[in-house]
């Protein structure tokens, strides 16, 4: 397990390769797969098939998702197409990334028992599309009061070399997200950018460590990486509620 972190009623993870090749229809063996998000929820005290992912394809949408309460390995359930999604219910969610940008977010609704959960995946083109801004949004409209936000592992400012005219085009949609790579190429910083943005939305950013080196998908082997390696394989960011955790009021002393 690459990184865990707790807030109140609320714990979020981002996994490396220990944890194994976590996306399904990348052309891993589905049984491996599926033996991969299994043992991770027995890592993370989850039931059986509860940990929801999304069909993910660089896109905008945030979808909701909820407990379809016969989570079960054996039920055929469509991964919702969509890069970011919203629990209001407690469901655990995780987001697949190798080299683009994880993002989870827990948010506290004044007089709810559970916190909001949502994940979003942040490549190039739903960064600059707005799929952090739409995440926030959707968060907001459903009572989020305070709201923290943490970047997970992907390829740093250092790493990703792009085309000129992409650099440009991508500079002038969100500023500063331009930058050179360590051999002076045209590149790009997706965790710096994503940290403006969140901390202009007035997201608090938590710490992790994804302005050092270590933390980028391309340069440390522990992590995918598709530019490195052309991986199928993929890492998660995972948010849920501990099964510890009672809601406010019914802690014990
Ligand atoms: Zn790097």
């Amino acid at each position: 397990m690459w990184f865990t972190d707790r807030l109140v009623g609320a714990a979020v993870a981002f996994t490396d390769a220990t944890e194994g090749n976590l996306a399904a229809h990348t052309g891993e063996d589905p049984a491996d797969v599926a033996a991969h998000r299994r043992a991770l929820e027995v890592e993370l005290g989850l039931a059986d098939g509860s940990l929801r992912y999304m069909h993910q394809v660089h896109g905008t949408d945030v979808v909701t998702v909820a407990s379809d309460g016969c989570a079960s390995r054996a039920t055929a359930r469509e991964d919702p197409v969509a890069d970011a999604a919203i629990s209001e219910d407690g469901t655990p969610l995780a987001v697949l990334t190798a080299d683009c940008l994880p993002v989870v977010f827990v948010a506290e609704r004044p007089g709810a028992d559970i916190a909001l959960l949502a994940v979003a995946h942040a490549g190039r083109r739903g960064l600059l599309d707005g799929v952090l801004q739409n995440t926030v949004g959707a968060l907001r409209e459903r009572g989020a009061a305070t709201l923290t936000a943490w970047i997970g592992p992907a390829i740093c400012g250092g790493c990703y070399e792009v085309p000129e005219d992409m650099r440009a085009e991508s500079g002038r949609v969100l500023p500063g997200v331009d930058t050179e790579t360590s051999w002076h190429s045209p590149g790009l910083d997706l965790p710096g950018a994503a940290r403006r943005l969140l901390e202009e939305l007035r997201v608090r950013v938590a710490d992790t460590g994804s302005t050092r080196s270590d933390w980028c998908t391309l340069e440390n082997t522990e992590l995918y990486s598709y530019r490195r390696d052309k991986t199928t394989s993929r890492h998660a960011g995972v948010v849920w509620v501990p099964s510890a955790f009672e809601p406010a009021g019914k802690e014990t002393p």
